[in-house]
């Protein structure tokens, strides 16, 4: 058995200390840079078991200034790759899963959350506004939509949603207009594809 390892990346409350537009006597010491107090972002864990994979408890707003900041989180090996495999959501509040905004650029992760919270993240637009869209020609995009397609942990309904429903939503596209475009790529939502 591996030693749980267990990474502090934050310890502060919503909106990090100082609080961007807060002049409390606490918060002035830390504009003043006084040495009594330091900054702090937002409450967020990272955990491994064997030093080399590691979980993520939440993932803040702050999420890319701590992971600048904590060596063992940094990629690794080959143009992208990451020691973060998963994050656990403890829900879905944007303090909780702001960060997951950051974990872009093609690098696949577990996201383990309860249904409600995963419900909450395939219903915000902004999760699936950039993802690679199925008419998209990126390499290996067609691969990973059949993945999604294929993850029986994810809905058809879900997959629409990450895939096409947010992204038309968030940018108000007219999907009377789209339609002959979608008929013509032939996007058929638990389709082989
Ligand atoms: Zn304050």
């Amino acid at each position: 058995m591996g030693r749980l390892t267990a990474i502090v990346l934050g310890s502060a409350a919503g909106g990090g200390f100082p609080q961007w537009n807060c002049r409390c006597p606490v918060c002035r010491l830390a504009w003043a840079g006084d040495v009594r107090v330091r900054s702090r972002t937002q409450a967020s864990l990272a955990v491994t078991g064997d030093g080399e994979n590691w979980v993520l408890i939440n993932a803040s707003p702050d999420l890319p200034q701590q992971i600048r900041r904590s060596k063992a989180l940094y990629p690794r090996s080959g143009t992208r790759g990451s020691p973060i495999k998963a994050v656990v959501l403890t829900g879905a509040e944007i303090d909780q899963v702001a960060g997951l905004l950051s974990l872009r650029e093609r690098e696949p992760f577990t996201i383990c959350a309860t249904a409600a919270t995963l419900a909450a993240l395939a219903d915000n637009a902004m999760f699936g506004a950039d993802y690679p869209h199925f008419e998209s020609v990126v390499p290996n995009t067609m691969d990973k939509v059949a993945d999604l397609a294929g993850d029986p942990s994810v809905t058809d309904a879900d997959t629409r949603k990450i895939l096409f429903d947010n992204a038309a939503k968030l940018y108000t596209f007219d999907l009377a207009v789209l339609q002959p475009h979608i008929d013509r790529v032939g996007f058929e939502v638990g389709a082989k594809v």
